[in-house]
């Protein structure tokens, strides 16, 4: 855990559908294939990258983080992130949103399956290490409408991911020096909320609060 943690306010209690922080075990596969090409990250203007400001406020005031830098991945997909992402971390967003895309198609999903449609903040971590000291680079939240759940760790609860932004579509992880499988799972299930929200409204409603039970992958 870093020196300078501070835990972020609620977002639960202040709106309630707009962001939801998801705390939900993930494995830890291993990404294929991701060894080779050192490709360096590009940095970008906001403009270029084509993210919206009022978007970058949002995870912002959520975060009380600064994205600053920039870039897309080779996918396509815009990346906002508080520090130079890794080339594994751009690959790990392709590969969670490519997962993602599987699940979402085998559903019969349409709307929203391109990596072009999503941005995704990387922010900093509040902790590395979960309870159990196995590696989770997680997001520390007032724990809010998660109070007495089986998140709520002393009123902070910590998330893996989190969703500030439907349309367009945003999510938030926090930021992975290694077990980038572990990272494309976070995108991969948090990316479930935005499918489901631009697909499939009820069932959207139905796995939008994890406190009622129910945890990823929403989508087989
Ligand atoms: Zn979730």
């Amino acid at each position: 855990m870093k020196n300078n943690t501070r835990t972020r306010p609620s977002m639960l209690s202040v709106v309630a559908i707009t962001a939801i922080a998801c705390a939900a075990l993930l494995g830890g596969n291993l990404l294929p294939g991701a060894s080779a090409q050192r490709l360096r990250p590009q940095r970008r203007s906001v403009q270029e990258v084509g993210v919206d400001r009022g978007t970058v406020a949002r995870a912002e005031s959520y975060t009380r983080d600064r994205f600053d830098y920039f870039t897309e991945t080779p996918r396509g997909a815009r990346v906002a992130a508080v520090n130079r992402p890794r080339a594994e971390a751009l690959r790990a967003i392709d590969q969670g949103l490519s997962d993602l895309f599987v699940a979402a198609r085998r559903a019969g999903y349409r709307a929203g399956l391109n990596h072009a449609d999503y941005v995704v903040f990387i922010a900093r971590a509040d902790r590395t290490r979960d309870s159990a000291g196995a590696y989770s680079p997680d997001m520390a939240f007032a724990a809010g409408n998660y109070a007495g759940s089986v998140y709520d760790r002393g009123g902070t609860m910590y998330a893996a991911g989190m969703v500030p932004s439907y349309s367009p579509a945003a999510l938030v992880v926090a930021e992975h020096d290694r077990d980038f499988g572990r990272m494309a799972n976070v995108v991969r299930y948090e990316g479930e909320h935005l499918v489901l929200y631009h697909n499939d409204r009820r069932r959207f409603q139905e796995t939008a609060d994890h406190t009622r039970g129910g945890a990823h992958p929403i989508l087989q």
